[in-house]
């Protein structure tokens, strides 16, 4: 993913990016005013304005300054959009960008319990329909769609049987491709929020990173030298079905005492029962939030547990950093310092200040990488080119 500083392609992507931001800044600006607002030299303005004008981000127009013909470069109105979208349990959430990956707008829908495919990948549909025309786009400058789900969906072998009851016998891909005519692209969640982190927040220039996804399920995302480790089958990264409890529980997935038989959403609200009555994840992360004990517990608890598991991972994968997102870990402290605790009682691994990062995007992390990997597909951007 990085290259070395200093080397030619990396200044004139870095110069490029600087192009990109200052348009962005100034909306119309002057090729002359773009030389002063950068400190690059008239001749590279040229240059990266005629580069990214070929690549439909830029558009110039003829103008005169000063009595003098000059042209003026901004963004470019025909510039595709894009959508990331990610469906979990219980939520939608959306996202809309440009090709320099800047969000135009973005929406949060709940969803019922055992939502079907049919009426969410509907409601998808009409949402996308919804939301292009808030930015005042048509469906034509939607370039694409990339989806985020669970893992269980359409990956791996017995992986059917939970998050997502239902969905995994249908074809997701070709359903949404139907409803919007436009390419979609599917990937997992976990994967999407590590793509997220890598490029736009707290993983850009790691090399070999960690990312976990904790909600209602919980899967790690693996990134080798900036890209993700996608395994035999897509499997690679199910922390969730590692041991850590040899004579506990069944798992969804046939084997005995998974991660995810202790901390699932399901599981939690398991634990809550008795005292609290019926809760859902999300109700127990807010109670826990607002300070109710019993909810603090459970969670405080589940996350000592996926510490316990991303310690085991991290010591034999030695990633230079590790980023979390989800739901369960928007709690903030009460996820955090439980997942520091397990990391820094292993002395193998560096210190927790320099392996444990803040996500960028705790929330919608998914959205935005589902986006990223749809841009990667099929929209050049500098965004993109940056990454080699
Ligand atoms: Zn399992």
């Amino acid at each position: 993913m990085a290259r070395a500083p200093g080397s030619q392609p990396s200044l004139r992507e870095a110069n490029s990016a600087r192009i990109v931001e200052a348009v962005k800044a100034y909306g119309r600006i002057t090729q002359v005013e773009l030389a002063s607002a950068t400190g690059l030299s008239a001749a590279t303005v040229s240059n990266i304005v005629k580069q990214l004008q070929d690549q439909g981000l830029v558009e110039t127009s003829a103008t005169t300054r000063s009595g003098r013909r000059a042209q003026l470069v901004s963004l470019a109105t025909s510039t595709a959009l894009a959508v990331g979208i990610h469906i979990g349990p219980r939520s939608l959430d959306l996202v809309i960008a440009d090709a320099t990956l800047e969000v135009r707008a973005s929406k949060r829908l709940p969803l019922p319990p055992d939502h079907r495919s049919d009426t969410t990948l509907d409601r998808a549909a009409m949402l996308i329909a919804d939301v292009a025309d808030e930015v005042g786009a048509s469906m034509d400058r939607i370039a694409g769609v990339g989806l985020a789900l669970p893992s269980s969906v359409g990956m791996g072998r017995r992986r059917d049987a939970y998050q997502l009851p239902g969905w995994s016998e249908v074809d997701v891909h070709q359903l949404l491709e139907a409803r919007i005519q436009r390419p979609v692209i599917v990937l997992k969640e976990a994967d999407a929020g590590a793509l997220a982190e890598s490029r736009l927040g707290s993983l850009r220039g790691a090399r070999n990173a960690i990312y976990v996804h904790a909600s209602h399920d919980t899967e790690a995302s693996l990134l080798f030298s900036g890209t993700v480790h996608g395994g035999l089958g897509g499997a690679a990264g199910a922390l969730g079905h590692v041991q850590v409890d040899p004579s506990g529980r069944i798992c969804a997935c046939g084997a005995r005492g998974c991660l995810t038989t202790r901390v699932s959403g399901e599981a939690l609200a398991e634990l809550v029962r008795m005292s609290h009555g019926p809760m859902d994840l999300r109700a127990i992360v807010r109670a826990a939030r607002d300070g109710d004990p019993g909810c603090r517990q459970v969670v405080t608890d589940a996350a000592s547990l996926i510490g316990i598991a991303l310690a085991d991972l991290a010591t034999v994968l030695a990633p230079d950093r590790i980023t979390f997102g989800g739901e369960l870990t928007t709690i903030g402290e009460a996820f955090v310092t439980p997942l520091r605790h397990a990391l820094s009682a292993r002395p193998l691994l560096p210190s927790v200040d320099q392996l444990l990062v803040e996500p960028a995007f705790p929330m919608d992390g998914s959205a935005r990488g589902a986006l990223v990997a749809l841009q990667d597909t099929i929209i050049p951007s500098p965004a993109r080119s940056m990454e080699g």
